[in-house]
Protein backbone atom coordinates (compact mmCIF):
# COMPACT_ATOMS: atom_id res chain seq x y z
CA UNK A 1 0.00 0.00 0.00
CA UNK A 2 1.57 3.22 -1.14
CA UNK A 3 -1.12 5.73 -0.94
CA UNK A 4 -1.85 7.29 2.20
CA UNK A 5 0.44 4.77 4.64
CA UNK A 6 -0.13 6.18 7.88
CA UNK A 7 -3.93 6.00 9.17
CA UNK A 8 -5.73 6.86 12.57
CA UNK A 9 -8.89 4.87 13.25
CA UNK A 10 -11.19 7.18 15.43
CA UNK A 11 -12.87 4.40 17.55
CA UNK A 12 -12.15 0.86 18.72
CA UNK A 13 -15.62 -0.66 18.86
CA UNK A 14 -16.79 -3.09 15.59
CA UNK A 15 -16.09 -1.02 12.76
CA UNK A 16 -13.04 0.64 13.56
CA UNK A 17 -11.59 -2.61 14.64
CA UNK A 18 -12.37 -4.06 11.17
CA UNK A 19 -11.11 -1.40 9.34
CA UNK A 20 -7.75 -1.19 11.65
CA UNK A 21 -7.05 -5.00 10.85
CA UNK A 22 -8.15 -4.17 7.05
CA UNK A 23 -5.32 -1.62 7.04
CA UNK A 24 -2.82 -3.08 8.84
CA UNK A 25 -3.29 -6.32 6.88
CA UNK A 26 -2.70 -4.39 3.42
CA UNK A 27 1.01 -2.94 5.06
CA UNK A 28 -0.61 -0.02 6.60
CA UNK A 29 0.27 1.35 9.92
CA UNK A 30 -2.23 2.88 12.14
CA UNK A 31 -2.97 4.33 15.43
CA UNK A 32 -6.15 2.98 17.17
CA UNK A 33 -7.65 5.70 18.82
CA UNK A 34 -10.72 5.46 21.63
CA UNK A 35 -11.80 7.81 24.56
CA UNK A 36 -11.19 5.52 27.02
CA UNK A 37 -8.32 2.72 28.07
CA UNK A 38 -10.30 -0.36 28.19
CA UNK A 39 -12.21 0.71 24.98
CA UNK A 40 -9.14 0.66 23.01
CA UNK A 41 -7.32 -2.28 24.59
CA UNK A 42 -10.95 -4.09 24.26
CA UNK A 43 -10.25 -3.56 20.41
CA UNK A 44 -6.85 -4.35 20.59
CA UNK A 45 -7.68 -7.36 21.67
CA UNK A 46 -10.24 -8.38 18.90
CA UNK A 47 -7.81 -7.67 16.43
CA UNK A 48 -5.19 -9.90 18.19
CA UNK A 49 -8.10 -12.69 18.17
CA UNK A 50 -9.45 -11.77 14.88
CA UNK A 51 -5.58 -12.22 13.31
CA UNK A 52 -5.35 -15.01 15.73
CA UNK A 53 -8.27 -17.03 14.29
CA UNK A 54 -6.93 -16.42 10.45
CA UNK A 55 -3.77 -17.96 11.93
CA UNK A 56 -5.55 -20.87 13.00
CA UNK A 57 -7.70 -21.68 9.17
CA UNK A 58 -4.30 -20.65 8.33
CA UNK A 59 -4.87 -18.41 5.81
CA UNK A 60 -1.91 -16.49 7.69
CA UNK A 61 1.26 -17.50 9.64
CA UNK A 62 1.91 -16.87 13.01
CA UNK A 63 5.20 -14.37 11.48
CA UNK A 64 2.79 -12.50 9.42
CA UNK A 65 0.41 -12.00 12.44
CA UNK A 66 3.18 -10.22 14.59
CA UNK A 67 3.90 -7.98 11.77
CA UNK A 68 0.71 -6.62 11.17
CA UNK A 69 0.41 -6.34 15.04
CA UNK A 70 3.29 -4.73 14.94
CA UNK A 71 2.10 -1.75 12.40
CA UNK A 72 -0.83 -1.33 15.17
CA UNK A 73 -0.17 1.11 18.17
CA UNK A 74 -3.62 1.99 20.50
CA UNK A 75 -4.22 5.80 22.00
CA UNK A 76 -6.32 7.60 23.53
CA UNK A 77 -4.81 10.92 22.82
CA UNK A 78 -6.41 12.24 19.44
CA UNK A 79 -2.84 14.17 19.77
CA UNK A 80 -1.05 11.48 17.95
CA UNK A 81 -3.33 12.17 14.49
CA UNK A 82 -0.58 14.98 14.18
CA UNK A 83 1.33 12.84 11.54
CA UNK A 84 -0.94 10.71 9.75
CA UNK A 85 -1.86 10.86 6.29
CA UNK A 86 -5.73 9.89 6.58
CA UNK A 87 -8.30 9.35 9.86
CA UNK A 88 -11.11 6.94 9.24
CA UNK A 89 -13.59 8.09 11.91
CA UNK A 90 -15.89 5.34 13.39
CA UNK A 91 -17.53 6.64 16.31
CA UNK A 92 -20.87 6.35 16.97
CA UNK A 93 -23.34 7.55 14.69
CA UNK A 94 -24.13 10.97 16.19
CA UNK A 95 -23.59 14.56 14.11
CA UNK A 96 -22.42 15.99 17.37
CA UNK A 97 -20.20 13.72 18.43
CA UNK A 98 -18.65 13.39 14.90
CA UNK A 99 -18.24 17.09 14.04
CA UNK A 100 -16.47 17.68 17.62
CA UNK A 101 -14.03 14.99 16.67
CA UNK A 102 -13.80 16.70 12.94
CA UNK A 103 -13.23 20.35 14.55
CA UNK A 104 -10.52 18.98 17.02
CA UNK A 105 -8.51 16.91 14.27
CA UNK A 106 -8.81 19.89 12.04
CA UNK A 107 -6.65 21.73 14.07
CA UNK A 108 -4.18 18.82 15.10
CA UNK A 109 -3.58 16.96 11.58
CA UNK A 110 -1.53 18.19 8.64
CA UNK A 111 -2.66 20.70 6.30
CA UNK A 112 -3.12 17.91 3.92
CA UNK A 113 -4.82 15.43 5.50
CA UNK A 114 -7.40 13.82 4.63
CA UNK A 115 -10.34 13.13 7.00
CA UNK A 116 -12.45 10.16 6.44
CA UNK A 117 -16.30 8.81 8.06
CA UNK A 118 -17.50 5.91 7.77
CA UNK A 119 -20.72 7.39 8.88
CA UNK A 120 -23.68 4.67 7.97
CA UNK A 121 -26.35 7.56 7.23
CA UNK A 122 -25.17 11.21 8.00
CA UNK A 123 -24.60 14.40 6.11
CA UNK A 124 -21.10 14.11 4.69
CA UNK A 125 -21.18 17.93 3.95
CA UNK A 126 -22.64 18.78 7.16
CA UNK A 127 -19.18 16.69 9.01
CA UNK A 128 -17.20 18.89 6.70
CA UNK A 129 -18.28 21.97 7.96
CA UNK A 130 -16.64 21.60 10.90
CA UNK A 131 -13.81 21.61 9.74
CA UNK A 132 -11.41 23.86 7.47
CA UNK A 133 -10.68 21.64 4.81
CA UNK A 134 -14.14 20.84 3.77
CA UNK A 135 -11.94 19.80 0.02
CA UNK A 136 -10.40 16.98 2.40
CA UNK A 137 -13.77 15.55 3.73
CA UNK A 138 -14.97 12.31 2.73
CA UNK A 139 -17.59 9.37 3.18
CA UNK A 140 -15.73 5.89 3.20
CA UNK A 141 -18.90 3.80 4.15
CA UNK A 142 -17.31 0.07 5.09
CA UNK A 143 -19.59 -3.19 5.45
CA UNK A 144 -19.20 -4.89 8.61
CA UNK A 145 -17.54 -7.19 9.25
CA UNK A 146 -15.08 -4.66 7.05
CA UNK A 147 -12.37 -7.89 6.73
CA UNK A 148 -14.61 -10.01 4.88
CA UNK A 149 -16.97 -8.01 3.24
CA UNK A 150 -15.62 -6.15 -0.51
CA UNK A 151 -17.61 -3.22 -0.71
CA UNK A 152 -16.61 0.54 0.75
CA UNK A 153 -19.18 2.88 -0.08
CA UNK A 154 -17.57 6.34 -1.26
CA UNK A 155 -19.28 9.73 -0.43
CA UNK A 156 -18.32 12.82 -1.57
CA UNK A 157 -19.58 15.92 0.13
CA UNK A 158 -20.79 19.29 -1.74
CA UNK A 159 -17.29 20.68 -1.36
CA UNK A 160 -14.72 17.23 -1.42
CA UNK A 161 -12.30 17.95 -4.16
CA UNK A 162 -11.49 15.43 -7.22
CA UNK A 163 -8.02 14.57 -5.80
CA UNK A 164 -9.16 13.75 -2.19
CA UNK A 165 -12.07 11.29 -4.31
CA UNK A 166 -9.09 9.93 -6.33
CA UNK A 167 -6.86 9.22 -3.72
CA UNK A 168 -9.33 7.56 -1.33
CA UNK A 169 -10.81 5.40 -4.31
CA UNK A 170 -7.34 4.43 -4.92
CA UNK A 171 -6.63 3.60 -1.16
CA UNK A 172 -10.06 1.60 -1.43
CA UNK A 173 -8.50 -0.71 -4.05
CA UNK A 174 -5.09 -1.29 -2.50
CA UNK A 175 -7.43 -2.41 0.18
CA UNK A 176 -8.65 -5.29 -1.85
CA UNK A 177 -12.07 -3.60 -2.06
CA UNK A 178 -14.08 -2.10 -4.24
CA UNK A 179 -15.34 1.54 -3.99
CA UNK A 180 -18.74 2.22 -5.25
CA UNK A 181 -19.93 5.96 -5.36
CA UNK A 182 -22.99 7.42 -3.74
CA UNK A 183 -24.15 10.85 -3.64
CA UNK A 184 -24.78 12.88 -0.21
CA UNK A 185 -27.97 12.22 0.30
CA UNK A 186 -29.62 11.03 4.05
CA UNK A 187 -28.44 6.62 4.16
CA UNK A 188 -26.28 7.45 0.76
CA UNK A 189 -27.33 3.70 -1.26
CA UNK A 190 -26.71 0.94 1.29
CA UNK A 191 -29.18 1.84 4.15
CA UNK A 192 -31.60 3.86 2.27
CA UNK A 193 -32.72 0.74 1.30
CA UNK A 194 -31.34 -1.94 3.71
CA UNK A 195 -32.69 -0.19 6.96
CA UNK A 196 -36.23 0.33 5.76
CA UNK A 197 -36.52 -3.58 5.16
CA UNK A 198 -35.18 -4.10 8.75
CA UNK A 199 -37.43 -1.49 10.20
CA UNK A 200 -40.42 -3.32 8.74
CA UNK A 201 -38.88 -6.68 9.71
CA UNK A 202 -39.00 -5.23 13.47
CA UNK A 203 -42.47 -3.44 12.85
CA UNK A 204 -44.07 -7.06 12.17
CA UNK A 205 -42.89 -8.65 15.51
CA UNK A 206 -44.38 -5.17 17.06
CA UNK A 207 -47.80 -6.22 15.79
CA UNK A 208 -47.68 -9.57 15.98
CA UNK A 209 -47.69 -10.48 12.41
CA UNK A 210 -44.66 -13.33 13.07
CA UNK A 211 -42.05 -14.24 15.92
CA UNK A 212 -38.25 -12.97 14.99
CA UNK A 213 -37.00 -16.30 13.94
CA UNK A 214 -40.24 -16.67 11.57
CA UNK A 215 -39.40 -13.68 9.80
CA UNK A 216 -35.89 -14.09 9.68
CA UNK A 217 -36.36 -17.83 8.00
CA UNK A 218 -39.02 -16.29 5.83
CA UNK A 219 -36.19 -13.82 4.52
CA UNK A 220 -33.38 -16.68 3.78
CA UNK A 221 -35.38 -19.11 2.27
CA UNK A 222 -37.88 -16.88 0.18
CA UNK A 223 -35.63 -14.20 -0.57
CA UNK A 224 -31.85 -16.25 -0.48
CA UNK A 225 -30.96 -13.52 2.05
CA UNK A 226 -27.39 -14.80 3.74
CA UNK A 227 -28.96 -13.16 7.07
CA UNK A 228 -32.26 -12.21 8.22
CA UNK A 229 -32.71 -8.95 9.02
CA UNK A 230 -33.79 -8.89 12.99
CA UNK A 231 -30.14 -10.96 12.86
CA UNK A 232 -28.75 -8.56 10.77
CA UNK A 233 -30.01 -5.83 13.12
CA UNK A 234 -28.66 -7.36 16.18
CA UNK A 235 -25.01 -7.73 14.62
CA UNK A 236 -25.01 -3.70 13.15
CA UNK A 237 -26.56 -2.72 17.00
CA UNK A 238 -29.76 -1.53 17.43
CA UNK A 239 -28.62 1.98 18.26
CA UNK A 240 -26.97 1.74 15.08
CA UNK A 241 -30.33 1.05 13.55
CA UNK A 242 -32.12 4.01 15.32
CA UNK A 243 -29.92 6.32 14.68
CA UNK A 244 -29.98 5.86 11.15
CA UNK A 245 -33.13 5.44 10.70
CA UNK A 246 -33.78 9.07 12.75
CA UNK A 247 -31.33 10.41 9.91
CA UNK A 248 -33.53 9.10 7.10
CA UNK A 249 -36.56 10.47 8.44
CA UNK A 250 -35.13 13.43 9.51
CA UNK A 251 -33.46 14.13 6.34
CA UNK A 252 -36.31 13.29 4.08
CA UNK A 253 -39.00 14.88 6.35
CA UNK A 254 -41.04 11.83 5.13
CA UNK A 255 -43.14 9.46 8.16
CA UNK A 256 -42.59 6.42 5.85
CA UNK A 257 -38.72 6.44 7.45
CA UNK A 258 -40.73 6.64 10.99
CA UNK A 259 -38.72 4.36 13.43
CA UNK A 260 -40.28 1.64 15.10
CA UNK A 261 -41.62 2.28 18.63
CA UNK A 262 -40.49 -1.43 19.63
CA UNK A 263 -37.14 -0.42 17.90
CA UNK A 264 -37.08 2.93 20.16
CA UNK A 265 -37.59 0.56 23.74
CA UNK A 266 -34.86 -1.92 22.48
CA UNK A 267 -32.22 0.89 22.65
CA UNK A 268 -33.79 2.43 25.71
CA UNK A 269 -33.52 -1.39 27.39
CA UNK A 270 -29.91 -0.87 26.77
CA UNK A 271 -31.02 -4.10 24.17
CA UNK A 272 -28.70 -3.16 21.50
CA UNK A 273 -27.86 -6.84 19.59
CA UNK A 274 -24.54 -8.53 19.63
CA UNK A 275 -22.77 -5.92 21.31
CA UNK A 276 -24.46 -6.08 24.38
CA UNK A 277 -25.28 -9.29 24.60
CA UNK A 278 -29.26 -9.15 23.49
CA UNK A 279 -31.13 -7.82 20.99
CA UNK A 280 -33.94 -9.70 18.92
CA UNK A 281 -31.87 -12.72 20.30
CA UNK A 282 -29.57 -14.08 23.01
CA UNK A 283 -25.98 -13.72 22.61
CA UNK A 284 -23.72 -15.52 25.10
P1 LIG B 1 -19.58 0.61 18.21
O1 LIG B 1 -20.59 1.00 19.21
O2 LIG B 1 -19.20 -0.83 18.07
O3 LIG B 1 -18.21 1.43 18.45
C1 LIG B 1 -18.14 2.80 18.65
C2 LIG B 1 -16.83 3.12 19.38
O4 LIG B 1 -16.68 4.53 19.47
C3 LIG B 1 -16.77 2.56 20.81
O5 LIG B 1 -15.55 1.84 20.98
C4 LIG B 1 -16.81 3.81 21.69
O6 LIG B 1 -16.02 3.68 22.88
C5 LIG B 1 -16.19 4.84 20.75
N1 LIG B 1 -16.54 6.22 21.09
C6 LIG B 1 -17.58 6.70 21.81
N2 LIG B 1 -17.53 8.04 21.86
C7 LIG B 1 -16.43 8.42 21.16
C8 LIG B 1 -15.81 9.67 20.89
N3 LIG B 1 -16.34 10.81 21.32
N4 LIG B 1 -14.68 9.68 20.17
C9 LIG B 1 -14.15 8.52 19.71
N5 LIG B 1 -14.67 7.31 19.94
C10 LIG B 1 -15.80 7.26 20.67
O7 LIG B 1 -20.10 1.20 16.81
P2 LIG B 1 -19.80 0.68 15.32
O8 LIG B 1 -20.81 -0.32 14.95
O9 LIG B 1 -18.36 0.35 15.21
O10 LIG B 1 -20.15 1.99 14.48
C11 LIG B 1 -19.24 3.06 14.35
C12 LIG B 1 -19.60 3.90 13.14
O11 LIG B 1 -19.58 3.06 11.97
C13 LIG B 1 -20.98 4.55 13.19
O12 LIG B 1 -20.94 5.79 12.54
C14 LIG B 1 -21.82 3.57 12.39
O13 LIG B 1 -22.97 4.16 11.84
C15 LIG B 1 -20.84 3.16 11.31
N6 LIG B 1 -21.11 1.87 10.67
C16 LIG B 1 -21.57 0.82 11.40
C17 LIG B 1 -21.81 -0.39 10.76
C18 LIG B 1 -22.29 -1.59 11.55
O14 LIG B 1 -22.68 -2.59 10.94
N7 LIG B 1 -22.27 -1.55 12.86
C19 LIG B 1 -21.57 -0.53 9.38
C20 LIG B 1 -21.08 0.56 8.66
C21 LIG B 1 -20.86 1.77 9.31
Amino acid sequence: MNVLQKTMVIGAGQMGCGIAQTLIQSGGEVTLYDIKHAAVNRGMSLIEESLKRLVDKEKLTKEQREQFLAKLTPTISLKNAESVDLVIEAAPEQMEIKKSLFKKLDRICKADTILATNTSSLSITDIASATSRPGLVIGMHFMNPVPVMPLVEIISGLATTEETRVKVKKLTQALGKTPVEAKDFPGFIANRILMPMINEAIYAIYEGVAEPEAIDQIMKLGMNHPMGPLALADFIGLDTCLAIMETLQQGFGDSKYRPCPLLRQYVQAGWLGRKSGRGFYLYS
